[in-house]
């Protein structure tokens, strides 16, 4: 098998496309794959389907494909213009490795759209040496198509939380579905008016917010008050996370504060925060002596320990 073959079979081409010639540029660091079609090759016209149209006249074109080992790698074509004998005119072919307009391989497209799920578009930037522009027009055209195409009919437990894209601004609430963690909406902003986007977007992917039966979010009273007012239906449930987060913050005032008057509670922090079993053997003998404290006098028992303990028994 020779070169040319072997790179036509890779690439995947189908006749009349074949690979012509194969150029490794070590200095350049990339590789160009120059592909082409045999004289009097037919074409389908892009008008009327017809699948004897002629090449009319060619204009060439590149597109980068996915990395050559580490070296960058170009696909090269001259892409005709036909003409059908149906009389459609003189048309430009669509080329079955990339998508109208785009100069990137679609395979190369699925690399891009792969690594930007897992991390920032800048940094996918950097790492494939294309510019971040171009990234956005890439996602900016799959990803709503994507989400056209979005079916929520089944959607029942969503769960809101709200992500800052900077440190304290620009807030962002995010919408989950609760059933398989699928994110079914992010807006900009973290208010009522957030809820009700997210009750409209719903509706138009074929969900009904009447059939909403649990929404469990923070307690932002914007967001209580946009899921009164959108999902009629809907229990409201605190997370977990929040609630933590709150009788922590509680716990750990009422320990600050007695520890002004009460000596014992120095330096005692994670023992009343951490939970039980991840207490270092230091701790837990601190935490024992302070139990011991409450058998024998429970008038002298910081406040801070009873606390402690209610919480415990809540979220053991
Ligand atoms: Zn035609």
């Amino acid at each position: 098998m020779d070169q040319s073959t072997l790179f036509s079979l890779a690439l995947g081409l189908t006749p009349p496309w074949e690979v012509w010639s194969v150029r490794f540029s070590l200095e350049k660091r990339r590789l160009d794959i120059s592909i082409g079609f045999p004289m009097g090759s037919l074409f389908t016209c892009p008008v009327c389907g017809s699948k004897e149209a002629k090449a009319y006249d060619t204009n060439e074109q590149s597109w980068r494909h996915l990395n050559f080992f580490q070296h960058k790698a170009w696909l090269i074509a001259r892409v005709p213009r036909v003409e059908c004998d149906k009389g459609c005119g003189v048309k430009k072919i669509d080329v079955p490795w990339a998508r109208p307009g785009s100069g990137f391989t679609l395979l190369f497209e699925a690399l891009i759209m792969a690594m930007v799920k897992e991390m920032p578009v800048a940094q996918v930037a950097e790492l494939l040496g294309v510019h971040d522009t171009r990234l956005w027009r890439i996602i900016n055209h799959y990803v709503p198509k994507a989400r056209e195409s979005m079916e929520l009919s089944k959607v029942e437990r969503v769960g809101m939380d709200e992500t800052a894209s900077k440190r304290g601004h620009n807030y962002i609430s995010l919408f989950f579905n609760m059933e398989n963690g699928q994110l079914l909406f992010a807006t900009p902003g973290r208010d009522k008016e957030t809820v009700k986007a997210f009750a409209e977007d719903l509706t138009a992917h074929k969900g009904n917010p009447e059939q909403v039966k649990e929404v469990c979010c923070d307690m932002s009273p914007a967001f209580i008050a946009g899921v009164t007012d959108n999902f009629p239906n809907a229990n409201i449930t605190f997370d977990r996370f929040h609630i933590m987060k709150l009788i922590n913050e509680a716990v750990d005032q009422v320990r600050r504060d007695e520890a002004k008057t009460e000596p014992l509670l120095a330096k005692t922090r994670y023992i009343w925060l951490k939970n039980q079993h991840n207490l270092t053997a230091k701790q837990e003998k601190t935490l024992a002596s302070f139990e011991g404290s409450q058998t024998q006098d429970r008038q002298g028992l910081p406040y801070a320990v009873g606390l402690s303990g209610a919480v415990s028994m809540l979220y053991p």
